[in-house]
């Protein structure tokens, strides 16, 4: 059972040498317990705060665990009798190639249903974040302006179509060319902006004339430094991410614009909100018929980036803090 466990909380960004990666036997399930091979693992970027002694909404990973994380497998032994052997799952295994449940949190897949993978990204927590924060925060409104960072990652994506499902317009921002002209062509947004650009205030305000009615923030820091001025009265910023921030080790430094954002949200009469979607699984169902039903229809499209073995996952969630992944991240564990 090859396992990548969390060797130390890094200082900055992770390195290599923060996991470890063993070999150990692969376990055998006790009583009402099922055994459950991997076959993808999902990287987020939440898993940075795990990794971290800092207080927050979740318990750190322990030194000498495994990392935590979500995942879809197949069960391979069962003491259970809601599961049975050959039964597709999405459970939380974290980075090992084996685990065992007792089978609460786990959802049983259909395979004919979605492409398994997808338990886990458009069908899963990151399209359930997406539908939450957009719809129930964000609520956006026919002609009005939507805008999102991470435009192409998993979250990000799913934002933006449903925005213009809704009759919003959506403007994405994200890293690189490659990734604004998926945006566009494959996605259908509206515009999106490469952040990196040395004119991506001049080339955001162009792609927003009518100013920003919702702005999911995904990253902080330089970007929504210069979404502020956008901002139209009566905004709604559904606070999802701040990826920006995930690897500092101090607060930037330079021109402080919390005066400035007090006075906005106060004149502009704004809400800002923040939210973690663990709290708020009551949505599922709707969210599981609407975005199935968008799949299906073809309205809603994903994309995910796929990387082979379960050795290369610490270098890919690395890589997932600074934009080296485009579109939803998973590892290939093993086949299905
Ligand atoms: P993505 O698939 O979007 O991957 C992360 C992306 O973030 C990268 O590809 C990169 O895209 C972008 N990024 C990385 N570093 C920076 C930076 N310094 N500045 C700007 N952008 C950066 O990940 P997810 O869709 O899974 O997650 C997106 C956000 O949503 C994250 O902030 C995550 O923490 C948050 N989230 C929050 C949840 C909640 O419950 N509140 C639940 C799930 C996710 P690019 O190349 O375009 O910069």
């Amino acid at each position: 059972n090859k396992q990548i466990l969390l060797k130390s909380y890094p200082e900055g960004e992770p390195t290599a040498a923060d996991f470890e990666i063993v070999e150990t036997a692969v376990p055998t399930p006790g009583d009402g317990e099922i055994l459950v091979k991997t076959i993808y693992m999902s990287l987020d970027p939440y898993m940075r705060g795990r990794m971290s002694q800092a207080k927050s909404y979740s318990a750190s990973a322990q030194i000498g665990d495994p990392m935590m994380g979500g995942g879809v497998g197949v069960v391979e032994q069962s003491n259970n009798p809601k599961f049975g052997v050959g039964n597709y799952v999405m459970s939380y295994p974290g980075w090992q190639q084996y685990s065992l449940t007792d089978g609460t949190g786990v959802m049983k897949l259909d395979p004919g249903l979605a492409p398994i993978s997808t338990a886990v990204g458009v069908l899963g927590m990151p399209g359930l974040t997406a539908y939450f924060g957009l719809l129930k925060i964000g609520q956006p409104k026919e002609g009005e302006t939507v805008v999102v960072a991470a435009a192409s990652g998993a979250v990000g994506s799913v934002v933006g179509q449903v925005a213009r499902i809704k009759g919003a317009r959506a403007v994405g921002i994200a890293g690189s060319a490659d990734k604004c002209a998926f945006v566009v062509e494959e996605l259908g947004f509206d515009a999106c902006i490469n952040y990196k650009d040395a004119d991506f205030a001049e080339q955001l305000a162009a792609a927003c004339p009518d100013g920003i009615d919702v702005y999911f923030e995904n990253v902080g820091g330089k970007v929504f430094d210069t979404v502020m001025p956008l901002l139209n009265d009566f905004a709604r910023i559904p606070l999802c991410g701040l990826i920006s921030q995930y690897n500092a080790t101090s607060l930037p430094t330079g021109t402080n614009f919390l005066p400035a954002l007090m006075r906005d949200m106060l004149t502009k009469r704004m809400t800002l909100r923040g939210f973690i979607i663990s709290d708020h699984y009551e949505h599922l169902a709707d969210f599981l018929r609407d975005m199935g039903g968008w799949i299906a229809s073809g309205q809603l499209k994903y994309r995910e980036d796929i990387v082979e073995g379960i050795e290369n996952a610490p270098e890919a969630f690395i890589g997932l803090l600074k934009g080296a992944n485009f579109g939803k991240l998973l590892v290939r564990v093993s086949d299905d």
